[in-house]
């Protein structure tokens, strides 16, 4: 399978991942739905738009709690960085993914089209301003402008708001031209975004998918499926495509940390 997953790469002109919140879980983010979900836990009303603007310090709170404590530490593990290293060796020209824990950034990926966002930056309500994470202070909830003093929203999309432009064109235009989709780690249960593998199978794509459990997509739109965790299934599949263990590594200031370090954590 592997090997077959392989040679489909390598024979194809234009390769786009989709990924989803399972090729995160490794590196410790939980996602919504399976085993640990968020779910399981949570009531997902509580990432509803105008439930953040009803109550904006407990959902500030939940949010914290779940997404931006771990996100500092959290790593990119061996999936993000086969992608990585699949990018610089030209044999994917780009992520679309809907996770919004910047890991494929840190990992390397240079052309991410973040479908939902990211954690990383912050907006303002009321005057549209945007903020880096790393300059907003959130030890007071909920956080506010230094502007207008209005509430201040992560920049992911929120149950009830629409998906940012261009990341919404592009990663269906990415789908249409693609002749490989790989699909690691979506459930395909989240719409609009569960459309982009059909749309992509729909222009003669064929698609790989990786996924721990058969997903919306496995009996639908997959032609070769990859069942297993994402680390050691993206492990594999990089070796099959003769992938080098520093292809596989990501230096991250005076340090460089390679896929084995990130796939226990
Ligand atoms: P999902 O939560 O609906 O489903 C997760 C999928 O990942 C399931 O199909 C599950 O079988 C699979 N999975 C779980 N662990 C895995 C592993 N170790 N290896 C391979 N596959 C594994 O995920 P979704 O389809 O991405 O939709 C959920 C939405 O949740 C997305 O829109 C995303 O924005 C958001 N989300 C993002 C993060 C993140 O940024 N890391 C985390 C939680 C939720």
């Amino acid at each position: 399978m592997y090997k077959k997953a392989a040679k489909i790469i390598r024979k194809a002109k234009r390769v786009a991942a989709f990924t989803g919140a399972g090729i995160s879980v490794e590196s410790g983010i939980p996602p919504f739905r399976g085993e640990g979900g968020l779910w399981t836990q949570y009531d997902p009303n509580f990432l509803e738009i105008g439930h953040f603007k009803h109550s904006p310090k407990a959902s500030w709170e939940l949010l914290k709690k779940i997404f931006y404590d771990g996100l500092a530490d959290a790593q990119p593990n061996a999936a993000h960085l086969t992608l990585a290293a699949m990018e610089k060796r030209h044999l994917l020209e780009t992520v679309i993914t809907q996770n919004i824990d910047g890991l494929h950034r840190k990992a390397g990926n240079r052309k991410v089209y973040e479908f939902h966002g990211t954690l990383k930056t912050l907006i303002c309500l009321g005057c549209s301003k945007e903020y880096p994470l790393s300059e907003v202070d959130l030890s007071f909830l909920p956080p506010e402008c230094r502007l207008c003093g209005g509430l201040l929203k992560p920049d992911v999309v929120l149950f009830g708001e629409p998906i940012p432009e261009p990341a919404n064109s592009q990663s269906f235009f990415e789908a249409e031209i693609a002749d490989v989709l790989l699909v690691i780690g979506s459930s395909g249960e989240v719409m609009p975004a569960c459309i982009i593998p059909f749309v992509a199978k729909g222009h003669g794509a064929t698609v790989i998918e990786v996924n721990l459990n058969e997903s919306q997509f496995t009996h639908q739109v997959t032609d070769v499926f990859l069942q297993g965790k994402a680390t050691e299934a993206m492990t594999e599949l990089g070796e099959a495509l003769a992938l080098t263990r520093s292809d596989r590594s990501r230096t991250t200031g005076n340090k460089t940390s390679t896929e084995e370090q990130h796939e226990h954590p």
